[in-house]
């Protein structure tokens, strides 16, 4: 393994390190693959486990085959400690992925989110004294990255969770501003010194900082705009793993890193094209859950019965169904493409409307109609399922409230305003399941419960879905 090859300025390639760089490439080929198949709901799983394979050989001929700059391999103790704790990490994330609720999935991407970040920032901090270390920027701008992605997406994590509320104050965007431009001071002092690895204390200044905006940017982010920032996050993980791999020269973390890099950069255009919020507003954390007015909660609400919903939905020629975070919930997406089945042997034709934002993580309601194998061409997007309204006899929004709030369009104070959403209350009748009147993510009064053509259907959406099954069944 360690034979010569050739020496090339004046660094010399064994055949170790030339298998260890055939890994990495065929590693990168195996995630780029596991991206491809993860990009349809059949073959996402697979996509996954191509990726893993990948993530697991360069785990190992790394282990076995790398080298330092003085040629020597990894020390035993060090090997051993590394195998212990992928073990225990291995065993860990077994066990909180076998016992987490399918409805508590997006806080656990959050948080898993957060300590890549943080795995990355260590490195960044560690490296940092190494007196070999020659990428004093790299480090740098990866410890800021990491540890930004890291804090604030533990503030996302508390967020999703329902532990930690909107804390929004105008003034918070200018702070932001301040420390992001501290941050830039800082980084620029650190390296123009004539020996930056002296002044190494500063580094945890740096560190702290860009702990603070992190929490700072994501705390005041409310209203329905979550999902941008999480995209950003995630993002941000995959540039600082990135950054971290260059410090240690590894293709593999490299390439890993730069792929869920551009895929969160990616998500998050997306996401802000479908929020109509700009980037910059992001960084600076100055959007959202700042609005006043809720809506016009004035008016009546009307009720339907399980036998009327159920003449209305079987003699329409046209039903739309917009799920949201409530059928995620109620587990309710068997129920629903039962629902389905049963309009279209009627010769109902049956959509499924889909939000970017539904639910709370992107892909949300993809991810569970797919579970139940609901045909991948009754998905509509909001733009195009919107065209559709006004032929639309019966839309049934199962469990979603914000995506489907005319205050974005109507209330200019609204904290979702400017926020595309489905066009519900054009179709000839809306039914709304839910369990009651409670608010959706932005926590707003939304005023299509109260239009003439709305009819709440209360109840779990899981139970209320079997009713009409059932109802629909019979007729
Ligand atoms: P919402 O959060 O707006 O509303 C969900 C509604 O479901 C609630 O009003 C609730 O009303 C109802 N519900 C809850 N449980 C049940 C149940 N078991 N049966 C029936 N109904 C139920 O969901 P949307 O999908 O409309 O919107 C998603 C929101 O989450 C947006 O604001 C989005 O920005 C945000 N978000 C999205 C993320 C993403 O990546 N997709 C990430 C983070 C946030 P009731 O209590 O009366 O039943």
């Amino acid at each position: 393994m360690d034979t010569i090859l050739t020496t090339y300025n004046g660094v010399e390639f064994t055949i170790g390190t030339a298998i260890l760089e055939f890994s990495y490439l065929l590693a990168a080929i195996l995630f780029v693959y596991g991206l491809k198949l993860l990009s349809r709901p059949e073959t996402a799983r697979k996509g996954n486990l191509w990726a893993a394979v990948g993530m697991v050989l360069a785990m190992i001929t790394t282990l076995l085959l790398h080298t330092d700059s003085s040629g020597s391999h990894i020390k035993m103790t060090n090997a051993i400690v590394i195998i212990l704790t992928v073990a225990v990490g291995s065993v860990l994330g077994l066990i909180i992925s076998k016992r987490v609720k399918m409805t508590a999935m997006p806080q656990l991407v959050s948080f898993f989110n957060a300590t890549g970040g943080l795995a990355s920032a260590l490195v960044g901090l560690l490296e940092f004294s190494n007196p070999g270390n020659e990428s004093l920027l790299v480090t740098l701008l990866g410890l800021i990255v990491g540890s930004v992605a890291f804090s604030g997406s533990m503030i996302a994590y508390g967020k999703l969770d329902g532990k930690i509320g909107n804390v929004s104050a105008g003034f918070m965007k200018y702070i932001n501003f301040l420390i992001l431009a501290g941050l830039v001071i800082l980084t620029v002092y650190i390296l123009m010194q004539p020996d930056p690895h002296a002044v190494s204390s500063l580094v945890y200044i740096l560190f702290a900082a860009a702990l603070i905006y992190g929490v700072l940017f994501v705390l005041p982010i409310g209203g329905a705009d979550m999902p941008v920032v999480i995209s950003l996050l995630n993002s941000l993980t995959g540039i600082a793993a990135a950054l971290a791999g260059f410090i240690y020269n590894n293709q593999a973390m490299i390439l890993g890193g730069i792929l869920v890099g551009a895929a969160g950069s990616i998500l998050t255009l997306l996401m802000c094209k479908a929020m109509n919020r700009s980037l910059m507003n992001v960084i600076l954390g100055g959007f959202g859950g700042g609005g006043t007015v809720q809506g016009d909660e004035g008016g009546t609400i009307k009720e339907i019965s399980v036998s009327d919903a159920s003449i209305l939905l079987a003699y329409s020629k046209k039903v739309v169904i917009v799920p949201g975070y409530g059928l995620a919930v109620a587990q309710a997406q068997h129920t629903v493409h039962e629902l389905e089945k049963i309009l279209e042997s009627k010769g109902v034709s049956v959509k499924y409307g889909i939000h970017p934002v539904a639910g709370r993580m992107p892909g949300h309601m993809n991810v569970l109609l797919a579970e139940a194998d609901v045909s991948y061409d009754k998905l509509v997007e909001m733009d195009e399922i919107n065209k559709e309204m006004e032929t639309t006899d019966v839309i049934i929004i199962v469990g979603a409230n914000d995506v489907v709030n005319p205050s974005a369009n109507d209330h200019p104070g609204s904290p979702i305003y400017g926020m595309p959403i489905i066009n519900a209350e054009k179709a000839k009748n809306v039914i709304v399941m839910k369990r009651g009147m409670g608010k959706g993510y932005a926590g707003i009064e939304n005023p299509l419960f109260f239009k003439d053509n709305t009819r709440m259907f209360f109840g779990n959406a899981k139970d209320s879905l079997q009713k009409l099954v059932n109802e629909v069944n019979t007729l």
